[in-house]
């Protein structure tokens, strides 16, 4: 069965029965199912707006950001966009996995942004709120239009995926950076494949993730890992960690970045669910690292600060310099810096180094 509503194909229709939040974001196409998309639906809004500001550290005193789509069929149990779902009426659980909300507009919306009168864009982030190479880009292909719209622009761009979709781009992204600054990390956490399936089940491989960084590193281009978050009692342990951070070394990252679980709203619920079912006697460490609070406490960081900082130095991998709004890769530097502007002051991120 397909189920289709075409009416009011324009950015300024108001639809009545649009989930909560998109009302005036055009139609919504909903499709269900989607041959090779079992047990997902994709939502397709005409989004009427591309470019979001983040406040940070960024150039301009802050940063722009890119969302192609709204959930993730990685489906990471611990991700902390779960709670923007309950935005849309949708729960922060199953449907933040598999009901995908796609901006089909958006590179359109994102070219009539760039050449119209707002403030300079010089530096754009994908991949700080969901995924950009997620399975559902493979359908929709979003990211060539944007990537290519934001070069033609002069912007710099920062990209942070676990998706191994990116090796499509990465022709296109070694020809842009020959013109503009570009930024490349992988998400890989987790390195017992068992583990990892349990907890990212629908993400690629931590062995294809890692055949990704070796791909960008072949194509020209420095690629980050971010080896996070890490798992209290289940991936912290010297053996994964020394392990983690061999094989990432030996994949041919340039640089690499670790921090413990955050436990946000709508992660929470969901990650420690999981917990309880799965690993029930870890359930009183984490109430003992977490209490009511979305970070584990102070000691626990620095314990594990403590740890991995060696294991950086010994296999030469620099630390990842982040942006305070968005906690991803700070942009490239650039030759030329526009002047900053005062902004608001941004909630601080709290990482682990
Ligand atoms: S890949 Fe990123 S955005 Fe997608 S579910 Fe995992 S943590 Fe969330």
């Amino acid at each position: 069965m397909v189920c289709m509503r075409w009416e009011g194909q324009t950015a300024t229709h108001v639809d009545a029965d649009a989930l909560p939040g998109l009302e005036e974001r055009g139609s919504v196409l909903e499709q269900w199912p989607t041959p090779g998309f079992d047990g997902v639906s994709f939502m397709e809004i005409t989004a009427k707006s591309a470019l979001n500001r983040v406040p940070g550290d960024g150039f301009m005193g802050g940063s722009w950001t890119i969302n192609p789509y709204r959930g993730c069929q990685h489906a990471c149990r611990y991700c902390f966009a779960r709670n923007t779902h309950t935005y849309l009426d949708l729960d922060a659980g199953a449907d933040f996995d598999s009901r995908i909300v796609v901006k089909a507009n958006l590179v359109e919306v994102l070219e009539r942004e760039l050449a119209g009168p707002r403030r300079a864009v010089d530096a754009v982030q994908l991949g700080t709120n969901t995924d950009p190479y997620q399975r559902a880009e493979g359908r929709y292909r979003l990211m060539p239009g944007v990537l290519q719209a934001l070069a033609r622009h002069g912007a710099s761009i920062s990209i942070l995926t676990k998706g191994t979709l990116l090796r499509r781009d990465l022709p296109l992204l070694a020809s842009i950076a020959r013109d503009v600054p570009v930024s490349v990390a992988m998400s890989i956490a987790i390195f017992d494949d068992e583990l990892q399936q349990q907890v990212e089940p629908g993400t690629p491989t931590t062995r294809s993730r890692l055949a990704t960084v070796t791909a960008v590193r072949e194509a020209g281009l420095d690629c980050a890992v971010f080896a996070m978050p890490i798992l209290p009692g289940l991936t912290d342990t010297r053996e994964h960690l020394e392990h983690a951070f061999g094989v990432i070394a030996e994949a041919g990252a340039t640089s690499a970045i670790a921090s413990s679980l955050h436990l946000r709203p709508g992660a929470r619920e969901w990650y420690l669910s999981w917990l309880r079912q799965e690993h029930p006697h870890l359930m009183p460490l984490y109430a003992s690292l977490y209490g009511r609070g979305a970070y584990a406490k102070r000691e626990y960081r620095d314990w594990l600060r403590d740890r991995i900082g060696p294991l950086l130095r010994q296999h030469r991998l620099a630390r990842v310099r982040t942006t305070a709004g968005t906690g991803l890769a700070a942009p490239p530097p650039r030759a030329r810096q526009l002047p900053s502007t005062s902004q608001p002051t941004p909630e601080p991120v709290p990482t682990l180094f």
